[in-house]
């Protein structure tokens, strides 16, 4: 039963193949139980009878393959139930992503091409479902006993962690609905912009970095590599955005291209992966049940996802505020500035600024509210190739006495001296 006079309890009966879908309110957080039936919250299966609770905000889809009945209580935004979804067209993408895995398991380990499992990656324009979809995908793969590597290229709005960054990360098992993505063992690496335009030669070396090690890592594991991959992708499609993504496939040689809800991108891509031969392009509906974020929200989105590195997604977490001397610390951004783009500069003039040198940045007020990471680097020539071990949010400068003052994640002392700043700002409220 629910608690107190204000307790809003009802009950949803949802047919086959349907989904309820619901806004969390965004000061009220929503409960809910699974009664009778089964059903799932993209690709994870509810627990039958027990209460899970969603905090504010939150926008997901319970759906049910045979038919269920769910029990709410609290406050919702908004709650409908939908019987046209996309769902059964998923099911089958991972139908097919299975029977891969199946035989590249089934393959001499010692032939890397066909003991390699799909590697999926999904494009399309923001809020498509791109990341429901990998989501999705990853549950379904990881509940088959699968370990699929999740890779997020999305600087603005992934999933693996803060923004700024692309990520990635096995997983395991289905993933949970409201926590998210297991943040045990991420390898991340820092761009320290929201936009790929600040620095888009900086993106496209990480992005190569980052599959480096990813093929390195498959290399001495033929459980993962035959579980393969799934790529969840930036929203931005047209002219440069569009490079990035084909840059993407060819860097991580992706052999499923999952198109979401865009005609022109899907026939744009087959066309020039036709030369590719291995290369599947497949267009998807996009569901209607994905939510739109302008500006405002998915600014808004990038600030609770500082906060909850720092201090969890029920303020479970305590972060420490440490001291350190300007000396103690080194920090370093990388390129000069905001690049000028090639067509604002005379014809056959180069632009100035490296976009991937590093530069070493003195510490002063300029640094106040910015979010910096913690370098692997052992020496600032390895900044670009290295991987972030976390991140610092800088909450006071002081000139005088040349001392920084910082949130970390813990006491302590950071795990290497190196951080890396970008334009990534956090107004903590
Ligand atoms: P993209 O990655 O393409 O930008 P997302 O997958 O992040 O889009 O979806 C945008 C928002 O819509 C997310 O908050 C997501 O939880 C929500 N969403 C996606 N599919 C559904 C659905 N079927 N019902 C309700 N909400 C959904």
């Amino acid at each position: 039963g629910g608690s107190g006079s204000a307790s809003t309890i009802k009950q949803v009966k949802l047919e086959r193949e349907s989904e309820l879908r619901i806004e969390v309110g965004n000061d009220a957080p929503l409960r809910f139980r699974l009664l009778d039936g089964t059903a799932e919250i993209f690709g994870t299966e509810l627990p039958p009878q027990i209460w899970l609770n969603f905090p504010p905000r939150l926008k997901f889809a319970v759906f049910t393959w045979f038919g269920a009945t769910i029990e709410m209580d609290g406050g919702t935004e908004t709650d409908y139930t939908a019987d046209e979804t996309p769902m059964v067209s998923y099911v089958n993408v991972h139908a097919i992503l299975d029977g891969r895995r199946s035989r590249a398991k089934a393959s001499s380990p010692d032939d890397y091409e066909s003991s390699q499992g799909p590697r999926v990656i999904v494009v399309g324009p923001t809020d498509s479902g791109k990341s429901t979809l990998s989501r999705m995908l990853l549950s379904w793969a990881a509940k088959q006993g699968w370990k699929p590597t999740f890779v997020d290229l999305d600087i603005g709005q992934g999933s693996i962690t803060i923004p700024g960054c692309i990520a990635a990360t096995p997983i395991e098992m289905p993933i949970d609905p409201v926590e998210g993505i297991p943040l045990e063992m991420p390898l991340v690496y820092f761009y320290g912009h929201a936009t790929p335009s600040n620095n888009i030669e900086l993106y496209k070396v990480l992005v190569k970095e980052l599959s480096g090690m990813i093929e390195r890592q498959f290399t001495g594991n033929a459980e993962s590599r035959a579980s393969g991959m799934v790529i969840n992708t930036m929203g931005w499609i047209e002219g440069v955005g569009y490079d990035l993504l084909l840059h993407a496939i060819r860097t991580f040689k992706a052999n499923v291209v999952l198109v979401l809800g865009q005609e022109k991108l899907c026939s744009m891509l087959k066309d020039v992966l036709k030369s590719e031969p291995k290369v599947d392009v497949v267009k998807l509906q996009r569901s209607g049940g994905v939510v739109s974020r302008n500006a405002k929200v998915r600014q808004k989105a990038r600030s609770y996802r500082i906060r909850e590195y720092f201090y969890g997604l029920s303020n479970d977490l305590s972060p420490h505020s440490n001291i350190a001397n300007f000396s103690d610390l080194f920090v370093y951004r990388v390129g000069g500035g905001p690049q000028a783009p090639r067509s604002a500069l005379p014809i056959g003039a180069e632009p100035a600024a490296d976009p991937t040198r590093v530069v070493p940045v003195n510490i002063n007020r300029d640094l106040l509210h910015l979010v910096l990471a913690v370098s692997f680097a052992k020496e600032p020539d390895e900044i670009i190739s290295s991987n972030v071990a976390g991140f610092v949010y800088v909450t006071d400068i002081d000139i005088q006495r040349k001392k920084i003052t910082y949130l970390a994640p813990s006491s302590g002392e950071l795990p290497s001296k190196y951080l890396v700043m970008g334009s990534l700002t956090w107004l903590e409220t």
